[in-house]
């Protein structure tokens, strides 16, 4: 349940992560791979992954929005423990430790007020220093402050010295503590900072490990200074493990933006990738163990490790999300995947009891046909068409004169067959050929040409199998009798 990561600071307690999502409107695709780190390496070592909501921004934080990271975590079969925290319920909290550090000296109350800011800051701007807060209330007696003057309460952060972090993924990271300006952490309206708040939910729900995007680094050289005030001042306040993860970026190396393709899971899902595609391949994207390309879930778990995450950005490559869930397709249980395609194959007309039977033979041998749902669904086509079939330029070259010839003869062998399978089907297409001296390329394209109207099968019975005697018959029929016409 210990961890061996990091920095050895805390490593006796069982692991806990978090993932922290802000409700933005969608589950961006980095964030659900931050998230499943998380949640794997909690897995790995037995520990808790719990989730909080980062609900602080009223005005984006919806309940449409907080749904929309719900479904993508549900969709990716990411189930978290114990209840989710919304951040917005614990603003009482937040305030309470920024008034714990005000009565503790750690912090302390700034009656600048926002002209006097912007005017501190263009000073700065010329002087080209850098901007940051420049400490003006710190040493001040409060009631020097106007009467009933607005305040916000300032962190003291330390005016020498430096804030290391043992980074498990990015190695030391240090920041001379003079880059650390006294940030706020309470506004003038009472409400926390964004800074205050993650950092005193990530203490109060135990968090040892805090795996997340590097642009969070930053942050944790402020974040840290939280958790260092508040050591004298409460118990519990542990320095966790920092895991911060390189950002994904698209296949030619910018940071990832729209022009590279979806940015949010669920858009994955509705582009046909299935979920366990999608986790096996958001975990490869920026981890890896040996050369093994595809995980299963229970794989991953066993070999999760930080240890494994890449320093270097991941690059986006949508084609080998494609060869994973091909993979996971081929996997794919026979009932769940016929559940998934079925909306596919209704988009513009419901199934018939007929065509139902047809696809739900021929699935187990079409699984396939497909990188994605939507290509799998299309590749079933031929088993609906209605007759007499459409054929394509190929399909069309070879149902010449001797093509056609030999479908007559063939069919009135198949015509006698009583057992009607595969295996029957393709000893009397082998026996034909072999009575007449034709290979089966001779047979099996205007064969397939009349039954599927050219789409490539590599194996034609199956195909006479899932049409059934009848329609397999009447498709061979509507070209040999046209071209009696
Ligand atoms: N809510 C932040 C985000 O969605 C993450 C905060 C954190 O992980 O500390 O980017």
């Amino acid at each position: 349940m210990a961890s061996s990561d990091g920095n050895g600071l805390g490593t006796q307690r069982p692991v806990i992560t978090r993932f922290a999502p802000s409700p933005t409107g969608f589950l961006h695709i980095g964030n659900a791979r931050t998230g499943l780190f998380s949640w794997l390496y909690a897995r790995h070592l037995g520990g808790k992954a719990l989730l909080r909501i980062e609900d602080t921004d009223k005005k984006r934080s919806t309940q449409e929005a907080i749904d929309v990271i719900l479904d993508g975590l549900d969709w990716l079969g990411l189930e978290f423990d114990g209840e989710t925290v919304f951040q917005s319920e614990r603003a009482d909290r937040h305030a309470e430790v920024a008034q714990k550090l005000l009565d503790a000296g750690k912090a302390y109350k700034c009656f600048a007020t926002t002209e006097e800011l912007s005017e501190m800051r263009e000073q700065q701007r010329a002087a080209k220093q850098p901007i940051r807060y420049d400490g003006r209330w710190r040493d001040r007696d409060p009631v020097e402050a106007p009467e009933g003057a607005e305040f916000t309460i300032r962190i003291k952060t330390p005016e020498g010295g430096e804030t290391i972090i043992e980074d498990a993924v990015q190695g030391r990271v240090k920041v001379d503590n003079r880059e650390i300006d006294d940030f706020i952490l309470l506004r003038a309206d009472g409400t926390p900072t964004y800074m205050l708040a993650v950092v005193v939910d990530d203490m109060d729900m135990g968090c040892t490990h805090i795996i997340r995007g590097d642009d969070h680094l930053n942050n944790a050289f402020r974040q840290m200074q939280v958790i260092e005030a508040m050591q004298g001042v409460e118990d519990g306040w542990e320095r966790p493990v920092y895991a911060h993860v390189p950002l994904i970026h698209g296949n030619d190396g910018a940071k990832l933006s729209k022009r590279h393709g979806a940015l949010s899971t669920l858009a994955y899902r509705d582009m046909g990738y299935l979920p366990e595609a999608m986790k096996a391949y958001l975990l490869r994207l920026g981890w890896s163990h040996g050369d093994q390309e595809i995980f299963t879930e229970d794989e991953a778990i066993a070999l999760f490790d930080i240890g494994g995450i890449n320093k270097a950005p991941a690059r986006l490559d949508l084609e080998k999300l494609g060869q994973i869930n091909a993979h996971f397709i081929r996997l794919a249980d026979d009932e769940r995947l016929f559940s998934l395609l079925k909306p596919l194959l209704e988009a513009e007309a419901p199934l018939t009891e007929a065509e139902t039977a047809r696809i739900r033979a021929a699935l187990p041998g079409m699984k396939d046909r497909g990188t994605t749902l939507p290509e799998l669904a299309a590749a079933f086509a031929f088993l609906r068409d209605i007759r007499p079939i459409q054929m394509n330029k190929k399909a069309r070259k070879s149902l010449s004169e001797e093509g056609l010839d030999r479908l007559v003869g063939l069919r009135d062998e198949l015509q006698q067959l009583r057992q009607w399978t595969a295996e029957t089907i393709s000893h009397v297409i082998s026996s034909y050929c072999a009575d007449r001296d034709l290979s089966m390329g001779q047979v099996g394209q205007p064969l397939r040409a009349a039954l599927t109207g050219g789409l490539p099968a590599p194996d034609i019975a199956p195909v006479l199998e899932w049409l059934g005697k009848d329609e397999t018959l009447g498709r061979i029929e509507d070209q040999t009798a046209l071209d009696r016409d």
